[in-house]
């Protein structure tokens, strides 16, 4: 049997967040949500917020096996009743009594040593040192192109100026201010269909000028997808890791963009193929097919967040998938947890033993030999983000 429980952990993807002190069951609900809680959806969506309305969103949040799960796993950490009031009255007495020690247990408890931190989520950014202050594990951060480009947007600069400006907030954060690698959320904005050709310099200078006269035309696309390519190009100069989100996110993603495949075209491209590029969410729920360009492209990794926790059971679906066709050094655990602390924890937990289940079997079926899957899960949960991060 694959042991996993003393095994420690690197979440290769998830957000910052900062202590809240006591919380209610319902913000609890809300802030440990899939896509999002009740209150956000109600005010995005321009819905009346009436308690019956309210009320509903929040048993809904509740009614997935995610959260059962994490209520499930809390209440055993605890020593109380798997009941959602028993666990938030527990929970607040051990942050009443010390946030960071409380932290410290609950991922000593799951192995988490180290948490690679996307800052795009929350915004505005929380601060790198503050949330480093807070925490009892190693903070690595991510930094993401979206925001940065909605900022430049948001001036009058002409593309010279744009793009100097652009080259220089990514090498800075590299360089200078300790971020480990860069992240993209272009499946969010305009798709992942993104052509290699759009590396050409004058795309970024036509796209910006029909953007400036407020024509369309595909225009935010054009720059989006050259921005993208420079983000790669540096990622490549500064050797390091670059994130792209794939597949599932909260109800905004383009759930048909999203798709990893349509990214073969920049990811096989000559120049491209040198970068190493993390899928992030593996694609789920297209994780075969990210863990195919795994497979085919030596530089392409997976990063199973997300999927693990929110998509409950079908995390041993996932692993399960993935390693189809994934190499085993391709594969890197992350939760995509954001808010709270717990949703690391008990996406931890339940990666852990999806992770056994699947390599037990592979050893049973006589696919893996025992002592080549023990070394794999070591791999799996922290090995294979330690090396391509270059953490220590
Ligand atoms: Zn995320």
């Amino acid at each position: 049997m694959v042991e996993v429980a003393d095994l420690p952990v690197v979440d290769v993807h998830c957000h910052p967040f900062l202590n809240r002190g006591a919380i209610t069951a319902e913000q609890f609900t809300d802030l440990t949500a899939f896509g999002g809680g009740s209150r956000g959806f109600v005010e995005q969506g321009g819905i009346e917020f009436t308690t019956a309305v309210r009320d509903e969103l929040q048993r809904v949040k509740r009614d997935t096996i995610y959260f059962r799960r994490m209520i499930l796993d809390l209440a055993r950490f605890f020593g109380v009743e798997p009941d959602l009031d028993a666990v938030i009255a527990a929970r607040n007495d051990a942050v009443a009594a010390g946030y960071g020690d409380y932290v410290r247990r609950l991922y000593g408890e799951a192995g988490i040593e180290t948490l690679l931190f996307d800052f795009g989520v929350p915004l505005p950014m929380l601060d790198v040192a503050e949330v480093r202050a807070e925490l009892p594990v190693e903070v690595a951060p991510i930094f993401r192109i979206e925001p940065l480009i909605a900022d430049l947007l948001k001036t009058d600069i002409g593309w010279s100026e744009f793009k100097t400006r652009y080259d220089d907030a990514i090498a800075t954060a590299l360089t200078r201010d300790g971020y480990v690698g860069v992240k993209s959320i272009i499946a969010y904005r305009t798709g992942l269909d993104v052509s290699p050709l759009s590396r050409t310099a004058d795309q970024g200078l036509q796209a910006l000028d029909m953007i400036r006269r407020g024509l369309g035309g595909g225009s935010m696309k054009m720059l989006r997808d050259h921005l993208l390519c420079r983000a790669l190009d540096l990622c490549m100069e500064h050797d390091v890791p670059m994130q792209i989100h794939t597949g599932m996110g909260d109800f905004e993603v383009n759930l048909v963009l999203c798709r990893p495949a349509y990214l073969m075209d920049l990811l096989r491209f000559p120049v491209y193929r040198a970068c190493r590029v993390l899928l992030v969410h593996t694609g789920y729920p297209y994780h075969r097919e990210a863990a195919y360009m795994a497979n085919v492209l030596p530089r392409v990794y997976c990063d199973v967040s997300e999927g693990i926790p929110f998509a409950g059971h079908a995390a041993i679906d996932i692993f399960s998938g993935v390693l189809a066709m994934a190499p085993l050094s391709k594969v890197c655990y992350g939760s995509d947890g954001f808010a709270l602390p717990e949703i690391n924890y008990t996406s931890a937990k339940l990666g852990k033993q999806a992770l056994a289940r699947v390599l037990d079997d592979l050893v049973a079926d006589g696919m893996l030999a025992a002592r080549d899957a023990q070394e794999a899960a070591g791999m799996i949960l922290a090995g294979n983000a330690r090396a391509l991060y270059k953490l220590g």
